[in-house]
């Protein structure tokens, strides 16, 4: 394990765990460690740090406590939700989603496809916004469910999931949100919302990697994904992650108030460091909304160069950076998001996300806009 200076802006990947979460956890990996579903007490105690933590996610969210499914991550909450809304219609066989969502939705969807229920995926924009009419024109009959992320992880674009909310009720079509990217940056108020279900995943917000949570509206009907034990009410088997769990809750404290407190900050940095490389590097030209944009990411294209290229470079001096979805760089594919926004392969294989958090300085950005100039000229050159 390398334990050089690293800096990292790689924040819509995973994030750092705070030293706060990672103190509330340790007792649950030492001395705490026993199962909650025992019938003993040194079990039976884990039970109320467990629903202490419920309690402090739930919050977050403005939800009630009996509405959280503690779950193994995003994806597997995503994966629920689609899953409970076809088993819960089975006359329903149509699925609406968009072109841009992660991975853990689309190739689900995909998956779904090939056991014969219908998909469609909803275009975006250039800027990466949806079309409101057409989502609404395409929710059909037997549209089982309207899956659509809150804020997109590659660029960082929002889309109007309030509105999107009302034209699904006013429907009578179940209505799910990817709201992974958006803790501690945007609030979260799912009574305000209106959604059926919401995804969350704990290491978006400095909480430990394998823990996650769906949000299910009180009266929603509810088919569990996970079948085993009766763990979470019947709703997910499997013997809960005790300490991931309570660092998930002691996470979502810190979120509120990092949202008071660091937003302004960390949108000051993120500015800093686009406007820095707009600047001093020609060519370049950003993807996605400018305005409805989630406040720490910045996802730009460099002309004449390829992102692995760059990437290459800027961890040879450690800086953190992603091409596309990290859970699809390592190959060559172009980003979806980009090509589906109608990017030319050139710009979508030369497009770099910079995604900032709570730790980030300003000198670490002072040290980004040092270090990238002299890279994308060195890799220019050799590609002329
Ligand atoms: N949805 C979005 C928007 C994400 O950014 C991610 C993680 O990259 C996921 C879902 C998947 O979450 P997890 O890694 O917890 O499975």
């Amino acid at each position: 394990m390398s334990q050089q200076p690293i800096y990292y802006f790689d924040n819509n990947a995973t994030t750092r765990i705070a030293p706060e979460v990672v103190d509330a956890m340790l007792p649950f990996l030492s001395e705490f460690w026993g199962n909650p579903s025992s019938v003993y007490g040194f079990g039976k105690q884990l039970a109320k740090p467990l629903e202490a933590a419920r309690d402090k996610v739930a919050s977050l969210i403005n939800a009630d406590p009996c509405e959280i499914i503690f779950t193994s991550g995003g994806t597997e909450s995503i994966n629920s939700a689609i899953h409970t809304a076809l088993a819960t219609q089975p006359q329903k066989r149509h699925l609406l989603t968009t072109a841009v969502e992660h991975s853990a939705n689309i190739k689900f969807c995909a998956h779904l496809k090939k056991m014969g229920f219908e998909v469609t995926l909803l275009p975006v924009e250039s800027d990466g916004a949806l079309d409101l009419q057409l989502l609404e024109k395409s929710i059909r009959p037997d549209t089982a469910i309207v899956s659509v992320m809150w804020a997109n992880n590659e660029t960082g674009v929002l889309f109007p999931i309030e509105e999107i909310a009302a034209i699904c009720r006013s429907k009578h079509v179940l209505f799910h949100t990817d709201a992974v990217q958006i803790p501690a940056k945007l609030k979260i108020d799912v009574k305000h919302l209106g959604a059926d279900f919401l995804s969350l995943s704990a290491h978006k917000l400095h909480a430990a990697k394998g823990v996650g949570l769906l949000y299910v509206k009180r009266r929603v009907k509810y088919q569990p994904y996970v079948i085993g034990g009766g763990q979470e009410q019947g709703r997910r088997g499997g013997t809960e992650n005790v300490a991931g769990i309570v660092g998930f809750g002691r996470a979502a404290e810190l979120a509120t108030a990092h949202l008071k407190n660091g937003n302004i900050r960390i949108r000051a940095l993120r500015d800093q460091l686009e406007t820095g490389i707009l600047k001093s590097i020609d060519g370049v030209a950003v993807n996605g909304a400018r305005d409805a944009r989630l406040p720490n990411t910045s996802n730009l294209s460099f002309e004449g160069v390829e992102a692995e290229g760059i990437l290459l470079l800027l961890d040879e001096q450690g800086i953190c950076a992603s091409s596309g979805s990290a859970c699809t760089s390592g190959s060559l594919d172009p980003s979806h998001v980009l090509m589906a926004m109608g990017c030319s392969l050139a710009r979508a294989r030369g497009s770099i996300r910079f995604s900032l958090g709570i730790y980030n300085t300003e000198a670490e950005v002072n040290f980004l806009l040092k270090q990238l100039p002299p890279i994308i000229a060195k890799l220019r050159s050799h590609s002329r």
